[in-house]
C-alpha cells in the first residue's frame, strides 16, 4: 500500500498530463519532461516543469533523468526571461512545505515590479548554528534501509 503522499499513477494529474489525458497549456515537452502553465498562477507566466515519470520528490529522481529536467527547467527561464529577468525557482517537497502535487515538478515564477517577493525582515544565524548546520549539510545522507 503506498502512502498517502504518494499516489497511484493513475490519480495523478500531472501523469495525466504528460499523458495527454488532462488539458493543460503545454509549453515545452520532450520525451522525459513536460513545462505548462500553472492553473492557478502566483504571477503571469507562472509555469512548472515536470518529469514525465511519476516520482514524488527530487531524492527519488533517477540520476539519468537530472540533465533533461534541468535542461527544461534552463529553457523555461529563458523564455520567462522575455517576461521578465526576476523570477524564483522552486520545489515544495512534502506537505509541510506546502506540496499538494505529490509528483514532482519545478515552479519557475516571474516577478514583477508591483509584488513583493520575500519578508524582508528575517532573524539573523548565530555562529553555533551555522557551524552545526554547515556540518550537517556538508555529507550525504546515508541511503534508506
Ligand atoms: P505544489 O504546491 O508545489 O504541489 O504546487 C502544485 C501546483 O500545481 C499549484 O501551483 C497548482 O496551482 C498547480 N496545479 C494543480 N493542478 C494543476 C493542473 N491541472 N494544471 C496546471 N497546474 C496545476
Ligand atoms: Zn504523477
Amino acid at each position: 500500500m503506498p502512502p498517502a503522499s504518494d499516489p497511484p499513477q493513475g490519480a495523478c494529474i500531472f501523469c495525466s498530463i504528460a499523458r495527454h489525458e488532462a488539458p493543460a497549456r503545454i509549453v515545452h515537452e520532450d520525451e522525459q519532461t513536460i513545462a505548462f502553465l500553472d492553473i492557478f498562477p502566483l504571477s503571469r507566466g507562472h509555469t512548472l516543469v515536470v518529469p514525465k515519470a511519476h516520482v514524488d520528490r527530487l531524492t527519488d529522481l533517477p540520476p539519468d533523468q537530472y540533465a533533461p529536467l534541468m535542461s527544461t527547467l534552463a529553457r523555461v527561464c529563458r523564455r520567462v526571461e522575455k517576461m521578465s529577468r526576476h523570477y524564483n525557482i522552486g520545489i515544495n517537497q512534502g506537505a509541510l512545505a506546502g506540496q499538494i502535487v505529490f509528483h514532482l515538478h519545478f515552479h519557475v515564477i516571474p516577478r514583477y515590479e508591483d509584488q513583493p517577493t520575500f519578508p524582508r525582515h528575517r532573524r539573523g544565524i548565530t555562529d553555533q548554528e551555522a557551524v552545526e548546520l554547515a556540518a550537517l549539510l556538508s555529507t550525504d545522507a546515508s541511503p534508506p534501509g
